[in-house]
């Protein structure tokens, strides 16, 4: 369903992005990758693809997701480049731990700018083309923390919980044109963004990093496992599929059981 389908795929240079984009390249889509990094082992990443998978397009663009300028710039050279964008991942997103009367206004900041309102600036350049063409996906990665809090992540919460909202009257707007947004909200996925959160509790408690890593999972996931980066990517595919298309306004939750508590 995604073959010689186009798509962007927000911070996608890592993590959970790179997985999605992985997933959707694999199947034949032309992919949009974007996000900060090394720009020798993005190179090489993108080169990967182009050499494992030669009949699809694989392009960068390094936008900046907290810039409502870079983000239409981004969805125009997609568009341009491909032909158009069929399906939209924002997924890009930040995080930082404090708690609220020490919680640094620039981090309060960037972190409602990328994990909430680069969604809007990028849905808004996206639904013209879709619209007219009658048909998008459009992918919201929220988190189980937009359904649910945790101490110490005011900016974050509030970011997914809004970013689970845009999603809902996306859908209503949309509903009759062929194309649906959803909100996947994954829990506990080894990722970048994550081992910091590892590494700081480390510190915190002095315990080595896997002892960390378990506690972390342990007390929030009743499965005890980190979600797969892959998984994600899967659930995406169903979303584009025949049957995904029925789906539309809803966050799904890909938690080991957080959110069943
Ligand atoms: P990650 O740190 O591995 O990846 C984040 C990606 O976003 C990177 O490619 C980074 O370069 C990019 N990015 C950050 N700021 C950007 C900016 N201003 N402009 C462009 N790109 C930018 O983290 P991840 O865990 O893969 O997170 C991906 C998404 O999944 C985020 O929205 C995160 O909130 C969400 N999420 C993660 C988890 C988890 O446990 N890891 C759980 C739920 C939701």
């Amino acid at each position: 369903m995604v073959e010689r389908k186009n798509a962007v795929v927000t911070g996608s240079t890592s993590g959970i992005g790179l997985a999605i984009a992985n997933t959707l390249v694999e199947k034949g889509c032309n992919v949009m990758l974007n996000g900060f990094g090394d720009e020798v082992l993005i190179e090489r990443e993108i080169a990967e693809f182009r050499n494992r998978y030669p009949s699809v397009s694989v392009a960068y663009s390094p936008a900046d997701m907290s810039k409502a300028d870079d983000i239409a710039a981004l969805v125009a050279e997609a568009e341009k480049a491909f032909g158009s964008v069929d399906i939209l991942v924002n997924n890009a997103g930040i995080q930082f731990t404090a708690p609220i009367e020490d919680f640094p206004i620039d981090k309060w900041n960037s972190i409602i700018a990328v994990n909430l309102s680069a969604a809007f600036h990028s849905i808004r350049a996206a639904l013209p083309g879709m619209k007219k063409r009658n048909y998008g996906r459009i992918i919201n990665i929220a988190s189980v923390h937009g359904l649910v809090a945790s101490a110490q992540k005011c900016a974050y919460v509030a970011a997914k919980h809004a970013l689970v909202g845009l999603t809902k009257v996306v859908a209503l707007e949309t509903a009759e044109h062929n194309i649906t947004c959803n909100a996947i909200c994954p829990g506990w996925v080894h990722t970048q963004l994550v081992q910091k959160q590892i590494e700081a509790r480390a510190v915190s408690e002095g315990i080595d990093e896997k002892k960390a890593a378990e506690e972390l999972v342990g007390e929030k996931q009743p499965s005890k496992r980190f979600v797969q980066p892959e998984y994600i990517g899967d659930l995406v595919l169903f979303l584009c599929s025949e049957a995904g298309s029925a789906v539309t306004g809803a966050p799904i939750n890909i938690d080991g059981g957080w959110l069943a508590q």
